[in-house]
């Protein structure tokens, strides 16, 4: 995906937007953490906003708050490689993400976790809800 087709939150306004958005992020894993598979109760920024990451489905991840919490102002690949928890395929699933091919992102996730059930087979109809917005 080009920078130029991102869709920027701020473009997008209201609040209700923001939530319709945040919703649609948790769903594609099926409201569960990308970094450990706890629920996911919070949206990390997996290049954090302060190093110039942007707020589009692309760099936000479903995260669970310990994740979240932990993680901090630290670039998500070098902080989930430290963790104890770290599973290479949901390494490589992050980094589809941030490449914005969420299907093999969901895949990959899929495949570290055989007990991953998506809750809402119109994923896709979700993103391009979404792109089109
Ligand atoms: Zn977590």
């Amino acid at each position: 995906m080009h920078i130029d087709d991102a869709v920027f939150l701020e473009d997008l306004c209201p609040k209700f937007r923001l939530r319709q958005w945040r919703k649609s992020i948790h769903r594609f894993t099926g409201k569960s953490c990308i970094y450990c598979g706890k629920p996911s109760e919070s949206i990390d920024h997996v290049i954090p906003r302060c190093q110039g990451g942007l707020s589009t489905t692309e760099n936000c991840v479903p995260a669970c708050l310990s994740c979240n919490g932990d993680k901090s102002d630290e670039n998500a690949l070098y902080w989930y490689r430290r963790q104890k928890f770290y599973d290479p395929r949901r390494a490589m699933a992050i980094r589809a993400w941030l490449e914005g091919d969420l299907r093999l992102a969901i895949r990959l996730l899929q495949w570290a976790n055989p007990n991953f059930k998506i809750k809402n087979k119109n994923y896709e109809k979700d993103e391009s809800e979404y792109k089109a917005a």
